[in-house]
């Protein structure tokens, strides 16, 4: 059963998601999927809370299979990682990134979500480093988004993250408040930016509690330098509430479901760079 999940096709049945046989299907479908041309990027902007100005945007994939239609990461990513097909289809992702970024107006910054496996994977600096000459982009536009998972999943990070910083490349912490350890995280790390999840940020509404934590965390943000960003933005009573606890900038369906790189101009025009 399928059924419409945001812009993707979300796969219902449980038979299907944990079926053995398709797993591996879908795995060899994955190993082609980059050189057969179904995957697109599509881009959220991410604004200021102020002024709802654009400040960038984050780069989402999507995979048209050819049989499925479009399928959301949080189903294939997963799978992809267990192949390592996510180092080549991450590659992918880091180069659309970089050339639809490369066309916007200088300060605007570019997310990219960094699985486990490709931080792991020895040519990963390299790789970025080349890809930013090559788009020519400077290094402090393009953000590495990285979750707690990421972190747990591989010792060597600290090093790694140190190299990307002395490329100049901007690091935030994903899915901040998902995990079990994330203020610690911060202690140990240093990050450009603190992206607080939505499933948090949407209780800010309902529960004082939660506001009072998300206040909390900007405080916290603040003293280490880093920047906030509230994800999940659907409703302006949000935007008032997530602005009052200090956070700078939002992403979210208030300001624009993920969007075509070609929509990206007209967004970036009507919001500040016109
Ligand atoms: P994420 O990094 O937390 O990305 C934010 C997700 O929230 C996106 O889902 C986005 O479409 C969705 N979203 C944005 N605003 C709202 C809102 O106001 N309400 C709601 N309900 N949702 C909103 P998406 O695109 O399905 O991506 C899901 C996850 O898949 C991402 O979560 C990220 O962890 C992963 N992912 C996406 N693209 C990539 C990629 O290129 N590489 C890797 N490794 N992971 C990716
Ligand atoms: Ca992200
Ligand atoms: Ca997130
Ligand atoms: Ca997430």
């Amino acid at each position: 059963a399928k059924s419409a999940g945001g812009d993707c096709i979300v796969v219902a049945s449980d038979d299907f998601r944990n079926g053995l046989e398709q797993r591996r299907l879908l795995q060899r479908d994955l190993a082609t999927a980059v050189s057969r041309g179904e995957f697109e990027t599509v881009f959220q902007p991410i604004v200021e809370v102020g002024t709802l100005r654009a400040h960038g945007f984050e780069t989402l994939l999507r995979w048209d299979h050819p049989d499925l239609g479009r399928l959301s990461p949080d189903f294939f990513i997963p799978l992809a990682e267990e192949t390592g097909a996510i180092v080549e289809i991450g590659r992918f992702v880091l180069d659309r990134a970089l050339s639809v970024a490369a066309k916007w107006p200088e300060p605007l910054t570019v997310s990219v979500n960094v699985s486990a496996v490709q931080l792991g994977d020895k040519a990963f600096v390299a790789h970025v480093h080349e890809s930013l000459l090559r788009h020519d982009v400077a290094p402090h536009r393009l953000i590495l988004e990285i979750t707690e998972t990421v972190l747990i999943r591989n010792g060597n990070a600290k090093a790694v993250l140190d190299e990307l910083r002395a490329l100049g490349v901007g690091i935030a912490l994903d899915d901040f408040g998902t995990g079990y350890a994330s203020m610690g995280y911060l202690r140990q790390y240093r990050f450009d930016k603190i992206k607080i999840d939505k499933s948090f940020v949407s209780t800010m509404v309902d529960e004082g509690k939660s506001a009072a934590i998300v206040r909390a965390i900007c405080g916290l943000a603040r003293d280490i330098s880093a920047t906030v960003v509230a994800e999940g933005i659907e409703t302006e009573e949000l935007l008032s509430l997530v602005g009052e606890a200090g956070c700078q900038l939002g992403q979210g369906y208030l300001f624009a479901r993920p969007m075509s790189a070609l929509q990206t101009t007209l967004f970036i025009e009507r919001n500040g760079w016109g």
